[in-house]
């Protein structure tokens, strides 16, 4: 066997080259892959000549034998916390960079003042502390799913923070076949309970069963419980329950309900509590892309 050497001794931990233009020195790449956006370790990440590529090193440390994950793992363990995310493959670029860039091209100053709310929040994130979770609010097309899933990516790849997305109608149906199955303690269902950030879109769409209001309520609930972070988008303004009818199709810009009204006043009472809201305005991101001739 090989004596120890001490960590300083040996080979550096493999890292992006820096001037790579693929990934811009930040060692891996998001793109779509079939359904889903997908992220991968840039090819200009070489072999790690510390661990061998093995990912573990044996070194001396103080002298004393020690051994641990070597540093070159930090970008392949994000690459695969980000990939168990499951984000549609139609949000593969989307970043705070680019909501931003898009705002600014559209001239569109609310969008701007949303997008610097939600990185005010991203800063007050702390690793390991129960923060707030946050609900991007507003009408239909105003980039919330966007500015959502940069937000995710920051978190991924800046604080390594586990992330699940949901569509809140998939939510449903993945929440139906786990109850129907008789399994209320499924692994799918632990995992959107237990997940260390939830991020569901378009909370309170569709026509709502009191069966799901009330699996809803139990998934939030036990988000509540844990003090787990709970992010989320939806096209209804915030508000209690009001008792309004929904709208028909020709009024959808002028709905007269409320997410307690889609969602109940339990679920978003909670969710007030264990949440910053932040409004999307603006104009609609495709009209004004349709208007601009892009
Ligand atoms: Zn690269
Ligand atoms: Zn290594």
């Amino acid at each position: 066997m090989k004596p120890l050497l001490p960590l300083a001794d040996l080979p550096a931990a493999a890292a992006p080259a820096p001037h790579c233009p693929e990934c811009r020195a930040e060692g891996y790449v998001i793109e779509a892959a079939g359904d889903w956006t997908e992220a991968r370790v840039c090819r200009c990440v070489p072999a790690c000549e510390r661990c061998g590529g093995l990912g573990q090193v044996n070194a001396l440390v103080d002298g004393v034998p020690r051994s641990g994950r070597c540093a070159c793992q930090r970008i392949p363990d994000r690459v695969a916390r980000f990939n168990l995310a499951r984000i549609p493959a139609r949000f593969a670029s989307a970043t705070l960079s680019t909501f931003m860039t898009g705002a600014m091209t559209l001239g569109e100053p609310k969008k701007q003042v949303a997008a610097a709310e939600a990185m005010r929040w991203l800063g007050s994130w702390r690793p390991g502390e129960h923060g707030r979770g946050l609900v991007l609010h507003g009408l239909v097309g105003r980039g919330k799913t966007h500015l959502l899933i940069a937000l995710l990516r920051e978190l991924v790849f800046k604080h390594a923070v586990s992330v699940r997305f949901i569509e809140f109608s998939r939510l449903l149906a993945t929440l139906r076949e786990g109850y129907s199955e008789g399994r209320s303690d499924s692994p799918v269902l632990r995992e959107l309970a237990t997940v260390e950030v939830l991020a569901i879109d378009e909370l309170g769409k569709g026509r709502l069963t009191d069966w799901e209001l009330q699996v809803i309520d139990d998934v939030i609930s036990r988000r509540y419980n844990s003090s787990a972070v709970t992010l989320g988008t939806t096209n209804f303004r915030p508000g209690a329950a009001t008792g309004a009818a929904p709208p028909n199709a020709a009024m959808i810009d002028q709905n007269p309900q409320t997410l307690g009204d889609r969602v109940g006043d339990r679920v978003y009472s909670r969710l007030r509590e264990m949440a910053d809201f932040i409004e999307v305005g603006g104009g609609d991101c495709r009209e004004l892309l349709r208007a601009l001739g892009r």
